[in-house]
C-alpha cells in the first residue's frame, strides 16, 4: 500500500512509518512542522519508498499519487502546547480531519483518526471503556483539544455512515519513548529532563492524579492492527498499568538513578484546571478484536526512553 501519515514527522508518526516502511508499504509524511522535526525522519529521506511533504493539514491537502491509506495524527497533543495554540489546535482537530477525511474519500482510501483519551474528560467511570461518552468541560482551557477530537469522531462517523469511507479511530492513551520533545511540557519529557539534569521533579498539586504509559511500539503496532482491522467503532489503545504522577516520578527518579528531589508544585496557570483525576484504558475490545496488548515494561520503555533524552540533552 502507499499511506499518508499527517503528522508524519512527530513523535507517533515517524515510529508509524518506520513500521510500516519495514512491513513493505510506501510512506508518505505530511507535516507542517510545528511540533514534529525532520529530526525525527532525517533517516528516511534518501529511502526511495519514503516521500516528505511539508503542508499543513488546514489548507486543503494535494497528494499526487493515489494513497490507499491514511493515517491521521497530525494534532497538537501536549497541554502546554494547546494551552499556548489554542486556535491551532481547534483548525487541525476539524479543518484538517475534514480536509484529511476529504482526501480518503476522493481516494477510495482507508482512514484512521488518531482520537484520545482526552474525549473521556475528567472521567467518571473507571478505567474508561470506549462505550463511556466522558465528563468534558467544553469551555475550559483543555476543551480545544477534547472538544475537536470529539469533533474530529464525530466528522469521522459521519464520513463513514453518509459516504462509505473506511474509517477507524483509535483513543490513545498516554504514550511515550524516543523522539518525544525534551520541552513539549508533557511529564514524561519533564520527569526525564529534571532528572538527567540534577532537577527537581515538578509534581503538580499533591501527584494522586493517576496516569497509564503506553510504550511508543506497542501503540504503533495497536494502530496498524486497527487500521487493518475492519472496526469502524473507536478503540481504546494504552497500556492498562495505572500508576499516580508521584509514583511516576519515582520511577523516573530510579531509572535515571537521580538524585534530584521531588517538589509539589500549584501551576498558577491552566495547566492543570481540569486536569484529569484518573486516567487507565479498558482494552477488552483491542485484545478481543486486534489481538493486541502492550508487551513493553515500564522499566524497559523508560531505559529507551532515558537513553534518548540523555541523548538529546549532550547534543544540547
Ligand atoms: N504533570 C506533573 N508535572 C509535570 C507535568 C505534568 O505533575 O511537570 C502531571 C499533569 O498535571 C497530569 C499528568 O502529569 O496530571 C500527565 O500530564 P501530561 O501533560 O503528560 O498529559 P495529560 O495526560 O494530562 O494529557
Amino acid at each position: 500500500m502507499r499511506i499518508l501519515i499527517t503528522g508524519g514527522a512527530g513523535f507517533i508518526g515517524s515510529h508509524l512509518a518506520d513500521l510500516l516502511l519495514a512491513d513493505g508499504h510506501d510512506v508518505i509524511a505530511l507535516d507542517n512542522l510545528v511540533t514534529g522535526s525532520l529530526n525525527n525522519i532525517a533517516h528516511l529521506v534518501s529511502n526511495p519508498h519514503f516521500q516528505f511533504i511539508n503542508a499543513d493539514v488546514t489548507r486543503p491537502i494535494h497528494i499526487s499519487d493515489d494513497v490507499s491509506a491514511v493515517f491521521h495524527l497530525a494534532s497538537l497533543p501536549s497541554p502546554v502546547d494547546y494551552l499556548e495554540m489554542p486556535i491551532k489546535t481547534m483548525k487541525v482537530g476539524s479543518i484538517g480531519t475534514l480536509n484529511a477525511l476529504g482526501l480518503a474519500k476522493a481516494m477510495h482510501a482507508r482512514f484512521l483518526l488518531a482520537s484520545t483519551s482526552e474525549v473521556y474528560g475528567d472521567p467518571l467511570v473507571h478505567p474508561q471503556p470506549e462505550t463511556y461518552w466522558g465528563n468534558v468541560n467544553p469551555v475550559g482551557p483543555r476543551g480545544v483539544y477534547d472538544e475537536s477530537k470529539r469533533f474530529g469522531e464525530a466528522l469521522t462517523m459521519a464520513y463513514h455512515r453518509a459516504h462509505g469511507v473506511q474509517t477507524r479511530i483509535a483513543r490513545i492513551f498516554n504514550t511515550y519513548g524516543p523522539r518525544m520533545r525534551l520541552n513539549d511540557g508533557r511529564v514524561v519529557p519533564n520527569f526525564c529532563r529534571q532528572a538527567l539534569r540534577g532537577e527537581p521533579l515538578t509534581v503538580y498539586d499533591d501527584g494522586s492524579r493517576t496516569r497509564s504509559f503506553c510504550y511508543v511500539s506497542d501503540l504503533i503496532d495497536g494502530l496498524y492492527r486497527l487500521l487493518l482491522s475492519d472496526e469502524a467503532q473507536p478503540v481504546n489503545l494504552g497500556n492498562p498499568v495505572e500508576m499516580t504522577v508521584l509514583q511516576f516520578a519515582q520511577a523516573v527518579q530510579a531509572a535515571t538513578e537521580s538524585k534530584s528531589e521531588i517538589v509539589f508544585i500549584a501551576p498558577q496557570d491552566a495547566r492543570t484546571q481540569d486536569d484529569p483525576h484518573t486516567r487507565q484504558p479498558d482494552i477488552t475490545k483491542a485484545r478481543t478484536i486486534l489481538g493486541w496488548e502492550p508487551k513493553v515494561s515500564l522499566d524497559e520503555g523508560l531505559r529507551y526512553t532515558i537513553a534518548w533524552f540523555r541523548q538529546q540533552l549532550a547534543q544540547g
